[in-house]
């Protein structure tokens, strides 16, 4: 859906596609050429300023994909163009790269008289010297100076002849020089083989969708390398989505390692620059791969002959903010215009594809088995419920307060205490998950039940003990943590709700000799941080990986053998319809990183609800048995794949407001119904959000349901043109087949 506006532009005609400025209102704007008008012009036409472009840089293809997202997903062209293409007016074209000044070492003084001799009194500068000498050589200035080392002291090092300043490259992508590899691949497995037979002839033939269903260690990303090494055989490109570069390395270095330079990697650390300077190479056919996260589809690509779409049921694949578009969606339709092979890759398929292909939609393929005939992981449920036997063993932590119900539930159970015993004994390496992070993720008065909350957000505040600060995980408001309750002045608090933080610490505590790692939102604010992390896993510097979500992805480290879920219950009990496919995705992922290699895995999964189906098809790999039972699940009250939803969330400062808001848009969506005879859409609410407030805006929402795609789409257009996205304070957002509800 397009608000659109005319211009005249006297220097002849200017291909769709092309940025110009224009005068609007008394503002001068960036807009988009969308085609030329049709009958005689306005009177009122106002003349185009500037032709920003030489050649457009958005083609007929992306031109149609970019209309047919604003008009499903209830936005502007204009919205989705900004969203889709760099910006060539900040600093395209320029390759800044970023560097850092260091102060760097150039004499040895290994003998204390030596030392004397060169600094003599110079007490700061000899300090100095051995603060860098420590630190191996060479140190930031701006760490020296918070180390309090004066600028004339590092001058009077480089005066003396032992120090020069120096740049150093600093966030270096380390993407960008993964040597080409040489050398056959290994064989294709029969399996590999014969879902490569389909996906040939499509390519040959105009293209098709098809999900790829290949559990764990199935060797999908073979599959897709081997149908990216035809696709550009046959003198076409492709777009490889993956969920999150940071999370993905392994993969993304694959595709880098084996098709060098023909690939572009888009990545979130990538600046202005080089984001456009990959574009540019990609619009010309100097790449012919492009590798990225959700925006990738986006991505230039000429002669597309194939899109892939890895882990095609993370919900990172959708935006969060307009144009609300799921890139799996997007996937499908970029490719049908292009006449391009479609694959959707995931041992856990979303439902709504599962469905497609049960509709015959879509084309199954799968790989059933592991490569080498590799078992999978063999999994066990630890029951939290039972009590354990009383005498922990000696060494375990200091457990939580005894008053502390959850301190009655081991951290670490006995079973998986000597699971990980054993494996750092044989110096195989272990994953753990908690999906939370902080210590812990509430605190609580003992005495009067008073739960700290954030001022601006209805939740709680999550203690993180590092910083030691209360954390709001919405709108990041901190504050001390409390000493006395505020509201009856007891000293009796508890840090409720186990995170990843406290889990580290009691691991610490219990493998005192072992090198833990942490990964999630809190050690990875960096760009490469993850990078990092991962590289001292796979190098085998890390005994323990701990971590929330992050660390369930496509990660491939064949020496780690055993997997611990600390406790799989975490998701279950949020209000969403999802958190059951959520927790099955989750454990069946985190499962899947376990047995990788030679030796066969092992998982073991601490949870109070054994008895869950989401639990149990995870602990028997069984996604049939899941998908057929969750779809049962899903027909009453009636949610997707059955049918399709649009939640339309309305939100303002003033709660009264908001709510008389809702109801005005409520009867807004009954009159429209009923005048427009859209007999398939059913309107639920208006109610608060399950998260009634954030950053101070009161959220009300409602949401449509509908099994007819194209009445959903025609209300929620009507609506856009009636509300567009609010007036005043109140804010009215459309978000079309939603991931979350809360
Ligand atoms: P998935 O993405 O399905 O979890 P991967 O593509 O990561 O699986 O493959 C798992 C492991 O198996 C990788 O180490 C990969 O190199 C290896 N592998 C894949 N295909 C083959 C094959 N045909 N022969 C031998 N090893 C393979
Ligand atoms: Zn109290
Ligand atoms: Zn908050």
């Amino acid at each position: 859906m397009a608000r659109s506006f005319t211009y005249r532009h006297h220097g002849g005609a200017v291909e769709p596609g092309t940025r110009v400025e224009v005068p609007f209102g008394p503002r001068r704007l960036v807009g988009w050429v969308l085609g030329t008008a049709q009958g005689e012009p306005d009177a009122r036409v106002r003349d185009v300023l500037r032709v920003l472009e030489e050649r457009p840089s958005a083609g007929p293809d992306l031109l149609r994909l970019a209309r047919w997202i604003a008009d499903y997903y209830v936005s502007s062209v204009g919205l989705v163009l900004r969203a889709a293409l760099p910006n060539p007016m900040t600093d395209a074209g320029r390759n800044p790269v970023k560097t850092r000044r260091i102060l760097r070492l150039t004499r040895e003084l290994p003998s204390l008289t030596l030392r004397e001799e060169v600094f003599g009194r110079a007490a700061r500068q000899r300090e100095c010297f051995e603060f860098i000498e420590a630190a191996g050589g060479a140190v930031a200035v701006q760490q020296l100076g918070e180390q309090g080392f004066s600028y004339s002291v590092l001058n009077g090092l480089v005066e003396r002849g032992v120090a020069v300043f120096d740049d150093e490259v600093v966030d270096r992508d380390p993407f960008a020089d993964i040597p080409a590899e040489e050398g056959p691949l290994p064989p294709l497995t029969p399996d590999q083989q014969s879902t490569l037979a389909p996906l040939r002839t499509a390519a040959g033939a105009g293209g098709g969708t098809f999900l790829l269903r290949g559990v764990t260690g199935s060797g999908k990303t073979r599959v897709y390398i081997e149908l990216l090494r035809e696709v550009l055989h046959a003198g076409r490109g492709a777009i490889v989505l993956v969920p999150e570069i940071a999370l993905t390395p392994q993969t993304v270095a694959r595709f880098r390692a084996r098709f060098g330079d023909d690939v572009a990697v888009l990545h979130s650390a990538l600046s202005e620059g080089e984001r456009y300077d990959a574009w540019r190479m990609l619009r010309d056919g100097e790449r012919r791969i492009a590798v990225g996260a959700r925006s990738a589809i986006f991505a230039p690509v000429r002669d597309l002959g194939a899109v892939i779409v890895d882990e095609e049921h993370e919900g990172s694949y959708k935006q969060g903010e307009a144009p609300r578009y799921h890139a799996r969606e997007v996937a499908i339709v970029r490719a049908r215009i292009a006449g391009a092979v479609c694959v959707l890759g995931s041992a856990t398929p979303a439902l709504e594809s599962w469905a497609n292909v049960q509709k015959g939609k879509y084309t199954l393929l799968e790989l059933p088995i592991r490569v080498e005939g590799r078992p999978l992981p063999a999994v066990r449920v630890v029951d939290l419920r039972r009590p354990k036997d009383e005498g922990a063993p000696a060494g375990l932590p200091a457990a939580p307060r005894p008053a502390d119900p959850a301190a009655k539930r081991p951290v670490l159970s006995e079973p998986l205490e000597e699971a990980i015993h054993a494996r750092l004994g044989r110096g195989e390496q272990t994953i753990l998950l908690l999906n939370r992070r902080g210590y812990a993720s509430f605190v609580q008065c003992r005495d009067c039940g008073h739960v700290w909350q954030c001022g601006r957000c209805n939740v709680s505040l999550t203690y993180h003990r590092t910083r030691r600060r209360l954390i709001c995980h919405y709108c990041f408001h901190e504050e001390a943590p409390p000493s006395r309750c505020t509201e009856c002045g007891s000293e009796m608090l508890s840090f409720r709700g186990l995170g990843t933080e406290q889990v580290e610490r009691i691991v610490a505590e219990t493998f005192p000799a072992a090198r833990i790692a942490r990964m999630d939102v809190d050690t990875t604010s960096g760009k490469w941080a993850h990078h990092e992390i991962l590289g001292r896993v796979e190098r085998r510097e890390v005994d323990i990986l701990l971590g929330t979500q992050m660390i369930a992805k496509g990660l491939d480290f064949p020496n780690v053998t055993l997997v611990g879920v600390i406790n799989a219950d975490v998701g279950m009990n949020l209000p969403d319809f999802r958190a059951g496919e959520r927790t099955f995705q989750l454990l069946t992922q985190v499962a899947g990183r376990a047995g990788r290699g030679g030796t066969a895995g092992e998982v073991l999964i601490q949870t109070a609800m054994p008895g869950s189906y989401a639990i149990r098809s995870a602990l028997d790999h069984d996604y049939l048995g899941f998908a057929r039972r969750e779809l049962e699940e899903r027909r009453e009250p009636e949610y997707p794949p059955h049918t399709r939803l649009a939640n339309v969330v309305i939100s303002g400062t003033a709660e009264e407001q908001v709510q008389e808001a809702a109801e005005g848009l409520a009867a807004w969506v009954r009159a429209a119904l009923r005048e427009h005879t859209l007999d398939a859409v059913a309107l639920l609410g208006p109610a608060p959000c399950a998260i009634d407030r954030i950053r101070d805006r009161w959220r009300w929402h409602l949401l449509l349901r509908s099994r007819s795609a194209r009445q959903l789409g025609a209300l929620c257009r009507a609506l856009y043109r009636d509300y567009g996205t609010g007036t005043g304070s109140i804010r009215v957002i459309v978000d079309r087949d939603p991931v979350a509800l809360l």
